[in-house]
């Protein structure tokens, strides 16, 4: 009934160490949860994104003069002209600048001199996709960027795809990409039928940059048509 596709979001040292420039509490701990999945043959493909940012990114509070991160501007859509709301943030996910783009991995001491291995298990991703390339338009969804341009991986999907969203953050990139994937409409190659994915939300594999946001994005998660599901609870 369907390929199972698990999707990994913005799994990056930035988001999950806690030094990292944009580090979103509790990421570190879901990483060997989030590795049982990728490790556990219950899905046919699994797909990873990395944020992946020029420095002179229109997200970052740096290049906008007297802004601070959190502040928010607002957008004029290129093609539209309509306006939009960003929020600003620090410097992340810029390739060459620092290791914070790349997957998390780390080391820490742990006990008696013993080392624990922080690392998500990026050996099995079958596809790599990397957003928020362009330096005008942030792109929290892994499927439209913040102004609806298609990214592109929306044409990897297929009509009968159970997709499940994993990843940080749970209030941001997680849920703007689940909701996209839930409200595609994906056709068979050649033919008009349309239909739409169905989408899973996997909220004990995911942490918020605001847990207080959890309830009100699970109820944009359920208007979405999104499922939201906890992995530890489920005897699959
Ligand atoms: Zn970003």
């Amino acid at each position: 009934m369907g390929r199972k596709i698990l999707l990994v979001v913005d799994m990056q040292n930035d988001f999950c160490h806690p030094n990292g420039s944009l580090y979103v509490k509790g990421a570190e701990k879901v990483i060997e949860k989030i590795n049982k999945e990728i490790r556990s043959n219950k899905y046919d493909q699994i797909w990873a994104t990395q944020d992946w940012h020029p420095n002179n990114h229109i997200s970052f509070a740096e290049n906008h003069k007297g802004k601070k991160p959190f502040d928010t501007i607002t957008l004029k859509n290129q093609e539209t002209n309509k306006e939009y709301e960003q929020v600003l943030w620090e410097i992340h996910c810029v390739p060459f600048l620092k290791a914070g783009c790349e997957f998390a991995k780390w080391d820490e001491p742990e006990g008696d001199s013993l080392m624990k291995v922080n690392s998500i298990d990026d050996r099995r991703f079958d596809l790599i996709f990397r957003k928020g390339t362009n330096p005008n338009i942030d792109s929290y969804s892994a499927f439209y960027d913040n102004e609806g341009n298609p990214t592109g991986l929306g044409d990897m999907l297929q009509p009968t795809d159970n997709v499940y969203v994993c990843g940080v953050a749970g209030d941001y990139c997680c849920k703007f990409s689940a909701i996209d994937c839930a409200k595609m409409d994906i056709a068979w190659k050649g033919t008009t039928d349309f239909k739409k994915c169905n989408v899973f939300f996997m909220d004990d594999l995911t942490a918020y940059v605001d847990p207080f946001n959890k309830e009100k994005v699970h109820q944009e998660l359920k208007d979405a048509g999104v499922k939201i599901i906890e992995v530890n609870n489920e005897r699959n």
